[in-house]
């Protein structure tokens, strides 16, 4: 995987604000917030989408991830968050390294504004599970 601005991160090349870190896991703050205590959480293994990742590192991220929100909601006072995780640039990824964001949301105004297209399941929708379930079955 090419180098990113995380993994410099990771190797102490680029200096963050660090929230957490062990042996598979890092998280800092980010560093265009999109409201105060906007938290990233990376795996220290190289992957640059979720489906990528291995099922270790996976677990390490899973493992900690409540505990960051839990800091997030403590130190900012929000009750209200998102967990966000983009893969590739079509769905907003601009780093491609994995990582969490965990997001407070204050307000209306802060935080993550979501446009939220929603349709409606088809016809197909139980073949289409039935497709998905088989391919989780393999991946
Ligand atoms: P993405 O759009 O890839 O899901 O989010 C990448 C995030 O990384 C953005 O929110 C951006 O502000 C953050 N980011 C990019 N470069 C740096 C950096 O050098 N340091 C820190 N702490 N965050 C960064």
């Amino acid at each position: 995987m090419a180098e990113t601005i995380f993994s410099k991160i990771i190797s102490g090349a680029i200096p963050c604000h660090r929230v957490y870190e062990d042996e598979h896991v890092l998280s800092f703050l980010d560093i265009a917030p999109l409201a105060p205590g906007h938290t990233l959480v990376i795996p220290k293994e190289p992957a640059r989408t979720l489906d990528e990742l291995s099922d270790e590192a996976a677990a390490a991220i899973g493992r900690v991830l409540p505990r960051l929100c839990r800091a997030v909601k403590r130190v900012t006072g929000c009750a209200a968050y998102n967990v966000l995780q983009n893969n590739e640039a079509l769905a907003h990824q601009a780093v491609f390294h994995v990582h969490f964001h965990i997001i407070p949301k204050p307000d209306e105004q802060r935080g993550l504004g979501v446009r939220w297209p929603s349709g409606s399941l088809g016809a197909n929708a139980a073949e289409l599970a039935r497709r998905l379930a088989e391919a989780a079955r393999g991946a």
